[in-house]
């Protein structure tokens, strides 16, 4: 089964295999794994010794990426107290004012459009009217809608404006460029084991400055959340976990990242998503259906194709017609207007995007969906 799903992603045979072990997270022979994976991570991300840390938390994205949240933005009521600017570019965005939200930070939304990358002369309008607000929480790869948020030009007003930036590069990482050194504004770029990596679900890890941590030191909240705590146990043991990690997850980690530095790391990477996206990107054109998202917006990651207007259409029945034929993608929609989204990350290749598309067209003809264009009503 091909998972064309943001994530978890189709995985490497060899990826899967390294999990098969039994293993002691406090073992001598393991510790050195977390310590490898850190020290790999760090350069990729642009990542400083001595400024910035790799730190790893067991979980999901969301789990991070609160995290992050918690670990460099001070709660409503404390005497450092900060406020996050969240643009509001689709439905992860809204996840992060979410998880802010709920852990009593003080968040202010900013309505943009969701089908272009976010102004940054509109970010910069909105910190030069609210000088309380400290931060600006900001999404590379819109999982939501497939757009790329252009992360350097946004952290330039954020950095001009002497403000703080958080970026959730959960779908982008590893893909698309980011460099800490060129954005010091940037306290934290949060990511998994199981999007652009290719690895198996189960770690967050976020690249870190260590003097907005400390700055923050004791306002997280919560101790499973506090990633000063992380890093205090990596100075004090390196290479352990406060709490047990997915220990074959890392162990399986390692090897995806022998795979993506083996075929030529994060540009080759990109260029391979980038191939993927525009086979698929052409097949749907082919087809008679519309993106989502204008050709010069869509980025390399999730492609959305808006769902046809003909009464014959059922996104399940859709869904598992794919599926039977050795696809599988996600099953409900996340954009305001009803559209089905496709992964184009993962160990997946153009032929395996063009060998979809024909499936595509199998299953609407078997659906007989004969009405392709946009059914444009809200969800
Ligand atoms: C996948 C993803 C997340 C995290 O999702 P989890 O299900 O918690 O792993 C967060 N942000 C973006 C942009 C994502 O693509």
């Amino acid at each position: 089964m091909k998972l064309l799903i943001p994530g978890p992603v189709t995985t490497r045979p060899e990826v899967r295999a390294a999990m098969a072990e039994d293993i002691a997270p406090w073992d001598n022979d393991f510790r050195p794994v977390l310590a490898e994976v850190q020290a790999r991570l760090l350069p990729i991300a642009g990542g400083i010794p001595g400024t910035h840390a790799a730190l790893v938390l067991q979980g999901c994205g969301h789990f991070i990426t609160e995290a992050a949240l918690r670990s460099y933005l001070a709660p409503i009521g404390h005497a450092k107290s900060g406020r996050i600017l969240i643009p509001a570019i689709g439905a992860y965005a809204d996840r992060m004012k979410r998880l802010a939200t709920e852990a009593g930070r003080d968040v202010v939304s900013l309505a943009l459009p969701d089908q272009v990358p976010a102004d940054p002369a509109a970010i910069a309008a909105a910190l030069a009217a609210d000088p309380s607000i400290t931060h600006v929480g900001a999404v590379y790869s819109e999982t939501g809608t497939g757009v790329i948020h252009d992360v350097a030009a946004l952290g330039a007003v954020v950095r001009a404006a002497g403000r703080r930036m958080i970026v959730d590069a959960v779908s982008a990482f590893g893909a698309l460029p980011f460099d800490l050194a060129a954005q010091p504004e940037v306290d934290a770029v949060v990511f998994t084991s199981n999007k652009c990596f290719e690895g198996l679900p189960g770690l967050g890890f976020a690249i870190g400055r260590l003097d907005g941590l400390e700055a923050n030191k004791g306002n997280a909240g919560s101790w499973s959340f506090d990633l000063h705590s992380i890093h205090e146990q990596s100075l004090r043991s390196p290479g352990s976990f406060r709490f047990t990690p997915p220990v074959q997850v890392l162990s399986a980690f390692r090897v995806a990242l022998d795979i993506y530095e083996a075929e030529g790391g994060r540009p080759a990477r990109h260029a391979r998503y980038q191939a993927n996206v525009d086979a698929l990107y052409t097949g749907i054109q082919r087809l008679g259906l519309s993106p989502y998202v204008p050709r010069e917006h869509q980025g390399p990651v999730v492609m959305n194709t808006h769902a046809p207007a003909d009464p014959a259409w059922n996104l399940q029945t859709f869904v598992d017609g794919l599926k039977r034929r050795g696809f599988l993608i996600s099953n409900f929609y996340n954009t305001p207007t009803p559209s089905f989204r496709v992964g184009c990350i993962g160990a997946i290749t153009p032929e395996d995007m063009n060998q979809f598309v024909a499936a595509i067209d199998e299953v609407l003809n078997e659906m007989q969906v004969r009405n392709r264009s946009p059914k444009a009503v809200a969800v």
